[in-house]
């Protein structure tokens, strides 16, 4: 934490800072230091031995009573939803083992620095595209850099969904491949796709808005830190429903 920063704290709260004079965090969790300082300054013979940054979070080593634990540990809770370098609305990012906690704007910049690409995942069964999955799959695009789409497989759609598709995987694959916006497209067999989401383990997920209840995908991406993202729904978008329309007008002509 910048000095002058620290050193505010560590002249208001004298006390609590008797054994230590550096905090090992950077600025933006400037106001969770100061609120718990405040806190804790309340209770007896607390004083701490480290504040540090570790996977995301903020550690706070210190003696004291329970009581001052348990309020080190709420700060420790609150600091993976603020970012560590601006004080935004923040969320723990990965990178392999590396976690921090960041805002959307410097985790895109974080990852910009080091050359690496953003990556989002969506997932449909895309048998026949329509101006709707144009539209969510732009959508997507438009967030990230490395879009990598999850299609259900033939076998899926026969034997779970009970509809044989208009087009075999191959053939929505190849056709998802020839949007520019796609950058690689994975078959799966599953009903969800939890395993599709494992395997590539992006940065942000995208599904349908109508979903925002029923997403069977949320554990896993809150697991794995993966931020789950909702698309509005815009013109036609399930194939299958636009078949049965199409059917339908069929019949009444
Ligand atoms: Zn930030």
């Amino acid at each position: 934490m910048h000095e002058s920063l620290s050193t505010k704290l560590i002249i208001e709260h004298q006390y609590l800072f008797r054994r230590m004079s550096v905090i090992e965090c950077d600025d933006g969790w400037f106001n969770i230091v100061s609120n718990m300082c405040s806190e804790l300054s309340n209770i007896q013979g607390c004083f701490f031995q480290q504040i540090k940054e570790s996977h995301g979070r903020l550690v706070t080593q210190l003696i004291g009573p329970d009581k001052a634990q348990c309020i080190a540990d709420r700060y420790r809770e609150l600091s993976t939803r603020i970012c560590r370098l601006c004080g935004s609305d923040g969320e723990i990012c990965h990178r392999g083992i590396q976690y921090q906690t960041l805002c959307y704007n410097h985790m895109i910049e974080n990852k910009f620095k080091k050359g690496v690409d953003i990556t989002a995942t969506c997932n449909g069964c895309f048998d026949g595209l329509t101006s709707g999955h144009m539209f969510f799959l732009g959508y997507v695009k438009g967030q990230t850099q490395r879009l990598v789409v999850g299609i259900n497989s033939d076998r899926y759609m026969i034997d779970v969904k009970g509809v044989e598709p208009m087009y075999t995987q191959e053939e929505r694959k190849s056709g998802l491949l020839n949007l520019e916006i796609v950058d690689e497209v994975h078959t799966f067999d599953e009903s969800n796709p939890i395993e599709f989401i494992k395997k590539v383990v992006p940065d942000m997920h995208f599904t349908g808005a109508e979903y925002i209840e029923t997403c069977a995908e949320k554990q896993a991406c809150d697991d794995l830190h993966i931020s789950l993202k909702f698309v509005p729904r815009v013109g036609k978008w399930s194939s299958t429903k636009l078949r049965e329309e199409r059917k339908n007008e069929d019949r009444q002509v």
